[in-house]
């Protein structure tokens, strides 16, 4: 026994699965689909989406904001969750990709909660600042392009309200985080990311080895913007 984070085996992770996965058939059956689209690597794992679900429900969050949708799975599994009147932009510039969830949040019924901008999420975060929605959202996931991330990080502060949460997917990156070999631009930027959140005082975080590695950190009170 040691008192770091457990290695995954194989056998483990199906036993974490079969013992704590609640996925609503809808769900498992839009997994399947994404699986089959060009860059299915790039969908949240189950138990991270029920996490997530978890989370936006401890808060009771109504007010959230993805950046980075792909085929709709993380919306889905907030959008669930939320109460009648929640409300989660969603942020993607693929209309391909998007479509795929759009389908499945109409069979969910959810579709009215989950506001889909199609459009550079940077630039769908600024009108938002723009538009005086400055310290009014509960709930941010990040989980788009990496290079990116530091934009997003700062307009999402921005657009949280004190004690809100951000969570921020591969922060881990597949280990290349810690791997002197690896420098190119996605790495960088992660890490670059990783240290700022480490030391922002206008956070208090956790880093946690779930899925790809997820970074969560709740806006301070104390701050003026
Ligand atoms: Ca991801």
């Amino acid at each position: 026994m040691s008192n770091r984070s457990i290695t995954l085996t194989d056998a483990l992770y199906d036993y974490l699965l079969a013992n704590s996965l609640r996925e609503p058939e809808v769900m498992r059956r839009l997994r399947e689909e994404t699986a089959k689209v060009p860059g299915a690597m790039m969908q949240i794992a189950p138990e991270q989406g029920q996490f997530m679900a978890l989370l936006v429900r401890l808060m009771g969050a109504r007010r959230c904001i993805e950046v980075g949708t792909f085929t709709g799975y993380s919306a889905l599994a907030v959008a669930l969750v939320l109460p009648e009147d929640g409300r989660i932009v969603a942020c993607d510039v693929n209309e391909e990709t998007t479509a795929v969830g759009r389908r499945y949040w109409q069979e969910a019924g959810v579709a009215d909660r989950i506001d889909l901008r199609l459009a550079p999420a940077a630039e769908t975060l600024q009108q938002m600042v723009d538009a005086g929605e400055r310290q009014s959202y509960d709930f941010v996931f990040i989980d788009a392009d990496k290079t990116n991330y530091d934009s997003y990080y700062e307009l999402s502060l921005e657009l949280l309200r004190p004690g809100g949460l951000i969570v921020v997917d591969n922060v881990l990156w597949g280990g290349a985080v810690a791997d002197r070999t690896k420098d190119d631009a996605d790495t960088r930027a992660i890490r670059a990311l990783n240290e700022k959140v480490a030391s922002d005082k206008r956070v208090n975080c956790s880093l946690l080895p779930v899925g790809d590695g997820l970074m969560l950190a709740i806006k301070q009170n104390c701050q003026g913007s």
